[in-house]
């Protein structure tokens, strides 16, 4: 598959990710308001406030991968999709193919992110 159909393949089910945990982080917090529970001292609360952080963190973690992919689509428009950030060389295709949004060669990636 050419790299911008897989982009925009996973770009479109990162977006339906984040519209279903959207829905789930809207229901959680309709629980908790409706229970009129307290986070502190009810465990029922406490269980709420726990799945509302964790679907929390997911939905950022979401929200990452759709702006990790927007910005891999303007690399590709640019031309420079597939050249590492950091470094300059090819991030190379097994690395695209399993992380299609990768921005950096595997060298870069496990240096950190530092700068
Ligand atoms: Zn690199």
């Amino acid at each position: 598959m050419a790299a911008q159909e897989r982009l925009v393949a996973e770009r479109e089910r990162a977006r339906e990710r984040v519209a279903a945990l959207e829905r789930d982080f809207a229901g959680l917090a309709e629980a908790a308001s409706s229970a009129g529970t307290d986070d502190e001292h009810d465990p029922e609360g406490a269980t709420l406030a726990f799945e509302r952080q964790h679907a929390a963190a997911l939905l950022d973690a979401a929200r990452e991968q759709v702006a990790a992919l927007d910005a891999a689509l303007a690399r590709l428009a640019a031309g420079r999709y597939g050249v590492c950030a950091r470094c300059g060389q090819p991030v190379g295709d097994d690395r695209l193919a399993a992380r299609p949004a990768a921005l950096t060669c595997i060298r870069c990636a496990a240096a950190g992110s530092r700068p």
